[in-house]
């Protein structure tokens, strides 16, 4: 049975939202798993249906006394290996399809790196950019009180994703814990440590994007040129990091404009630009590159960590990276990922690459319901032991299955969630 094809022709591509792409490749991903697993057409169809999706409006007292209306949703696409757990995006363009592929990326992810969680997302369809800080904590708790009655520490655990950070996630712990009428700490992950944040959570993604990319790239770092794709809370520490180990990142770009420096950049130096002036446009120690010229580069490593669907049919031809680690959720198409294969490039998978997220998201709530913390040091030895373990999982299936690595990436997660599922039986 195939649930959806994704559309083919660029024609057909400008019809459809960006979040509906995302959906249909995700979907794809998972008539693809399901055909090799040979499962049934009931479970494909469980499967491909979330749990529970929730639209709510968000109402938003602006300064100057105007009420605007935004929508926001919370999508639980699966709660059979444990409670839903999904970061929360505000961004303009976000939409319930756009959720429930990120939703659903998020129980494939949790199954593969072994993690007692299913998937969910939520989203807000705002720019954060275009609120003041007292607008945007009004949307995000006048947001979770839409959404209260279907989160929780055991039910579905929210933690940052694009246009969120830990006060985003203060506020909503805030709101949740005035409403429980205690604190509850483990309602989200991603917190300040000060509230029961985990050491290393900020840095956590990234962390894991290095592990991907050190596992992936055939002998040393050392001098191999990167370009990163995005310059926020994935973006940014990946690019230190991989420069902390030896690698030359050349380029990087953000919603404002991309620069490159052949050289390699200075990222301390850059980053101290982006706080003081709001993005990397202008950066006067590299040249301007326009944002579909970064993702074509001729570099070893190409790291796109911002948004869906940026690595197309369209462009796929000319990406020159022979590496791509998808620091992003869904930066590569179906139709991408086939051109990419027959050019013999290797991308490492998002449910995989920036698994190291949700890891350390785990850790911290498992700190919170024991109420006790731990050292840096032992955060950052189990992501590194739960990510090495998923990498060598992954391309042992690869190489079982003659598959690629996205595609071994969905057997091992898609085929631990439907196996749940069967033991579990159907209730009633
Ligand atoms: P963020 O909001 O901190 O940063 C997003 C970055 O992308 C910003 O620098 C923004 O300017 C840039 N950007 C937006 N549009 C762009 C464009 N057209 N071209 C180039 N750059 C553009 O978000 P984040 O948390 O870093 O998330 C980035 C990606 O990583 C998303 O796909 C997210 O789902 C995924 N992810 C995040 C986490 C996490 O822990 N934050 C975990 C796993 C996956």
């Amino acid at each position: 049975m195939t649930l959806m094809v994704p559309s083919t022709t660029p024609a057909a591509t400008t019809l459809i939202s960006p979040g509906r792409q995302a959906l249909d490749s995700a979907l794809f991903q998972l008539d693809q798993a399901a055909d090799r697993l040979h499962l049934d057409d009931g479970v494909r169809t469980m499967l491909a249906t979330p749990r529970r999706s929730l639209t709510v409006a968000v109402p938003v007292r602006r300064e100057d006394g105007r009420m605007d209306v935004v929508q926001g949703f919370r999508v639980q696409h699966n709660t059979t290996r444990g409670p839903a757990k999904g970061g929360i995006r505000f961004h303009p363009s976000t939409d319930i399809h756009e959720v429930t592929a990120l939703a659903m990326w998020m129980t494939w992810k949790c199954a593969l790196v072994g993690i007692p969680y299913g998937g969910a997302k939520g989203g807000v369809s705002v720019d954060p950019a275009s609120l003041t800080t007292r607008e945007l904590e009004r949307v995000t708790r006048r947001y979770v009180n839409e959404i209260l009655p279907i989160i929780g520490p055991d039910k579905d655990i929210p933690a940052p994703d694009v246009g969120t950070d830990e006060q985003t996630m203060a506020w909503i712990m805030d709101t949740y814990s005035v409403s429980a009428g205690y604190s509850v700490p483990g309602v989200v992950t991603g917190k300040p440590a000060a509230l029961g944040g985990s050491l290393g959570r900020s840095g956590a993604t990234s962390r894991g994007v290095l592990i991907a990319t050190l596992k992936a790239l055939p002998g040393s770092p050392e001098g191999r040129t990167v370009a990163v794709q995005g310059f926020g809370k994935v973006g940014a520490p990946a690019a230190r990091r991989l420069a902390d180990a030896g690698c030359r990142v050349v380029a990087v770009s953000d919603a404002t404009g991309a620069v490159v420096d052949r050289s390699g950049l200075d990222i301390d130096d850059l980053r101290a630009w982006v706080k003081e002036t709001g993005g990397v446009y202008g950066y006067r120690h590299a040249d301007a590159l326009s944002h579909d010229d970064l993702l074509e580069l001729d570099v070893d490593v190409l790291v796109p960590a911002a948004l869906e669907g940026v690595i197309t049919a369209e462009n796929a031809p000319r990406i020159g990276a022979r590496l791509i680690v998808e620091g992003a959720n869904g930066p590569t198409t179906p139709e991408a990922d086939r051109i990419l294969a027959d050019a013999g490039t290797t991308v490492i998978p998002d449910i995989l690459a920036n698994a190291g997220g949700v890891i350390v998201s785990y850790l911290e709530w498992m700190q919170n319901l024991q109420a006790c913390s731990w050292s840096a040091a032992e955060v950052d030895a189990k992501l590194r032991e739960l990510m090495e373990n998923a990498f060598d999982a992954v391309t042992a299936m690869s190489a079982e299955r003659g598959v690629s690595l996205r595609q071994a990436a969905h057997l091992i997660g898609v085929g631990r969630v439907a196996e749940a599922h069967r033991l579990r039986g159907l209730h009633p």
